[in-house]
């Protein structure tokens, strides 16, 4: 039998969180596609996480030692579960703890019915790196292939309010030929955002482990 998913994980000096394995993308690059690991660790889950079980393993690795940041990344879409996000990142936020959303850009999209960055910002999130992927909808549609229209304007949106809230904010792309990784860097500039490119892992490359963020 395969082991249970694990909800916090470390990598990099950070405690990364496992909350959910659902997405609004179906990304070509996605690593769920290929692997069932990240950083050697098991990350597919047998049900999503409560915040309390979820502040429970933060608490556990901690025993380990202290962390850079805690990240929302995992094998999914943090934002389908906004109220988790938010009330864990409130949770980190009293114990002054930094903490990082690592987001397809998709919120807003997902909880039309919420101003999702303003909440976020509320929570006390400290960073924030959206997946762009491409610098064009076209492009964002052939290599991320999002359930919703129009969603490269909304991930540049979100992007562009994360920055207004003064979360830190990175935009990221794939090194695939489509993503016009100089294109995405000039937008990330004008919007006020970082940039970082990030390296295609190619399925043979799962014997050696993933060992990149995901989204
Ligand atoms: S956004 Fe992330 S989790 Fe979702 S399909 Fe793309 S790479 Fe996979």
């Amino acid at each position: 039998m395969s082991q249970p998913g694990k909800i916090a994980y470390r990598g990099k000096g950070n405690i990364y969180l496992n909350i959910t394995n659902r997405c609004s993308s179906d990304c070509r690059f996605c690593l769920r596609t290929f692997t069932e690991e990240v950083y050697g660790e098991p990350l597919v889950l047998t049900g999503e996480p409560t915040s309390e079980e979820i502040e429970r393993s933060i608490e556990v690795e901690y025993l380990a030692g202290p962390a850079d940041e805690v990240v929302f990344c995992g094998f999914g879409e943090p934002t389908l579960r906004l109220d988790v996000v938010t009330a864990v990142s409130e949770w980190l936020r009293l114990r002054g703890l930094p903490s990082r959303l690592v987001t397809n850009g998709h919120g807003q999209l997902v909880n039309p019915y919420v101003e999702v960055v303003p909440a976020l910002a509320r929570a006390g999130l400290t960073a924030a790196t959206v997946s762009l992927n491409a610098a064009d909808p076209e492009a964002y549609e052939l290599v991320c292939r999002p359930m919703f229209s129009k969603a490269h304007r909304a991930v540049i949106r979100f992007a562009e309010e994360c920055v207004l809230h003064d979360i830190a904010t990175t935009l990221t792309a794939v090194d695939v030929p489509e993503a016009d990784v100089e294109a995405c860097a000039a937008l990330a500039a004008d919007i006020g955002a970082d940039f970082r490119v990030r390296s295609l892992i190619h399925p043979p490359e799962r014997r050696d482990k993933a060992g990149r963020e995901g989204a």
